[in-house]
């Protein structure tokens, strides 16, 4: 029985009732999912048929945390949010850091279930177990940092931490996120799955600290894992500093930066106005999330030009991709103001850049025309289209209420052979990296159960080149199956489910991380776990949610790329004339399979889910 680490409790709210329940924390649950999303996707699984309409009231909303949450374990700053997602279909499950998180822990949970929807919208406030649901008709419509302050305002308590949506998640947009501070539980549309439950906030308060079960051994696992992130020759040195942008400059030398819908990789060069150097002139602070030495989230200020004033938490090296090169846009202060519209609608800046850039090229091509665009000229690198056009997608207006619904349901629509410049996979955007000059990203992408995610199983060793647990060729196909396996497994878990900042495995604890998680783990919470286990937890999760897929209808087909991925090599720069053909996917997967136990179509095998101890 764990001793510690976890508050111990779920807290089940029914929003129908206006009900609020608390559950014990299964031991079962503990052992073979340990927490975040693993929590978050077993009762997913359990409890949410996988054809559930996402946006209806039988769709569950989930907010889980981990058994280092608030322990004082460096970069243990993360949840897991998890519901049907309405973008794809699947799983979806979305990760944010901040301090939501650790006042969730304090204020007694490991996890808080979301059921039925309220009958007008409402917020839940949570202070130290005691729950009550108050109006949030006052509310709506407003932006998510405003409604932030208006609750804590309401409360009579700045030190609540809020999760909310913005006007997007009550529109219902697919892809709305949820937001905390300035951080968002941002990718599948699951701000939309909180607005369907006229749920605007869940606000928490918390005085409690999770037991350590053995104080001594917990001191020295941090410790261990402390000497990791200062021996690593990329986190402090580079990252604490630069933070993700530093990737711009990097994926531009490897010639991997998408550019332009992916149409022209390597072929413009987008550092001057969105690299390293530029992001640098623009930081006025730093901020960290909970419990985390490093800091590597950056605040920049526009202080002229047209967007002066505008202020950002970021933007993240993602959002310098989806607002900035995949719509032709070089001009940062432009980009800036874009994602903190985006936080303030509450969507989510990949998928809503992505729909924006796959406009553009149709526009270009002559398929849109500016009777479709209501008179936007949506030509690339027009950043004042792009800031309309993130209104339209928020309040749901004219091509802006298509753009929303994701690019895979728009191409849909819209015909025309769209399809094949829809940059998409299982209905969500892709992220930045150019998978035809990095292969495991590839694959990662095609399988991972959330669709194109980068963050499931983010092939680092072809990023920065750590030869950990093998040294990689980003252009080769062959082995990319067993490493998208361990980096999807090992991510799931030392991530994922422990809710620890992912890019403490990308840059500091790959060659630990499973042995650093069980120190970490087995100390705070009394349990027993070997390095092995941590591994297979990691491999639990991934089949039970393609478990749920295959229950909402996916398969091998769906584990697939973009028409352009396949058929159109990039064109110049450091990857030229890389791409993944239709028999590079199938050898690849074919591996992928093979390695994880499942058949050719992507099932998992009875022998396999016997070995998972999956009913
Ligand atoms: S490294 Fe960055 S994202 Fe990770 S916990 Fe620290 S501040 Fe947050």
């Amino acid at each position: 029985m764990y001793k510690g680490g976890y508050a111990g409790k779920i807290l089940r709210i029914d929003l129908s009732k206006q009900s609020a329940k608390e559950e014990t924390l299964p031991e079962e649950l503990a052992k073979n999912y340990l927490g975040g999303a693993g929590f978050g996707i077993k009762y997913l699984y359990d409890e949410v048929k996988p054809d559930t309409p996402a946006l209806d009231k039988a769709n569950k909303l989930i907010f889980a945390v981990g058994p280092l949450t608030a322990t004082g374990a460096s970069c243990s700053s993360r949840m897991a949010v998890v519901a049907r997602s309405p973008l794809t279909g699947a799983v979806g499950m979305a990760l944010a850091g901040g301090q939501f998180p650790a006042e969730m822990k304090r204020a007694g949970y490991d996890m808080i279930i979301i059921e039925g929807k309220a009958e007008k919208p409402a917020y839940v406030a949570i202070n130290d177990g005691e729950v009550k649901f108050r109006s949030a008709e006052k509310l709506s419509g407003m932006m998510t940092t405003d409604t932030q302050l208006f609750i804590k305002e309401e409360l009579g308590d700045h030190n609540y931490r809020i999760a909310c949506i913005g006007p997007a998640g009550e529109k219902v947009v697919p892809m709305a996120c949820i937001v905390n501070e300035r951080r968002a539980a941002g990718r599948k549309g699951l701000g939309a799955v909180m607005g369907s439950k006229n749920l605007k906030a869940i606000a928490v308060r918390g005085h409690k600290r999770p037991d350590i079960a053995d104080a001594e051994s917990f001191r020295k696992a941090r410790q261990a894992m402390n000497k990791a992130m200062k021996d690593s020759p990329v986190l402090y040195p580079h990252f604490a500093k630069a933070g993700t942008p530093m990737v711009v400059d990097a994926m531009t030398e490897m010639g991997i930066y998408s550019i332009k819908n992916w149409s022209a990789t390597g072929q413009i060069n987008m550092v001057p106005g969105l690299g390293l150097k530029a992001q640098d002139e623009m930081i006025i602070t730093r901020s960290h999330c909970h419990d985390c030495p490093v800091g590597c989230s950056q605040v920049k200020l526009v202080t002229s030009g047209p967007y002066a004033g505008y202020l950002s938490e970021g933007p993240e090296f993602e959002t310098t991709y989806s607002l900035g090169s995949t719509v032709g846009v070089d001009y940062l202060p432009a980009v800036i103001a874009a994602d903190r519209l985006c936080d303030e609608y509450g969507i989510d800046t990949i998928s809503a850049g992505v729909a924006i850039g796959w406009a553009m090229e149709l526009y270009e091509k002559g398929i849109l025309t500016k009777k479709d665009t209501d008179g936007i000229d949506l030509k690339f690198g027009n950043h004042a289209a792009v800031i309309e056009m993130l209104r339209k997608i928020a309040y749901q207006e004219g091509l802006g209420a298509l753009l929303g619904q994701g690019t895979k349901k728009a191409a849909e629509k819209i015909g025309k052979g769209t399809g094949d410049y829809a940059m998409q996979i299982k209905g969500l955007e892709l992220p930045a990296y150019d998978v035809r000059g990095a292969k495991a990203h590839g694959l990662n992408y095609a399988t991972s159960y959330t669709g194109a995610d980068h963050n499931r199983g983010y092939a680092f060793q072809e990023i920065f080149d750590i030869p950990i647990p093998e040294k990689v060729d980003r252009n080769a196909t062959k082995g990319k199956g067993r490493l998208t396996k361990w980096n999807q497994d090992t991510r799931a878990v030392t991530c994922d489910c422990a809710t620890m900042c992912a890019f403490l495995l990308d840059m500091a604890v790959p060659a630990i991380a499973c042995q650093n998680t069980a120190d970490l783990v087995n100390a705070a919470s009394g349990m027993n776990f070997t390095a092995e286990d941590i591994e297979k937890i990691g491999e639990r999760l991934n089949n039970v949610a393609r478990l749920f897929n295959i229950g909402a209808g996916f398969s091998r087909k769906d584990d697939t790329f973009p028409r352009r991925l396949m058929t159109e090599p990039i064109k110049a720069g450091a990857s030229k004339g890389q791409l993944i053909s239709q028999k590079d996917l199938d050898e690849m997967l074919d591996e992928y399979y093979a390695e994880r136990g499942w058949d050719k179509n992507g099932t998992p095998t009875a022998a396999k889910l016997k070995e998972l101890g999956i009913k």
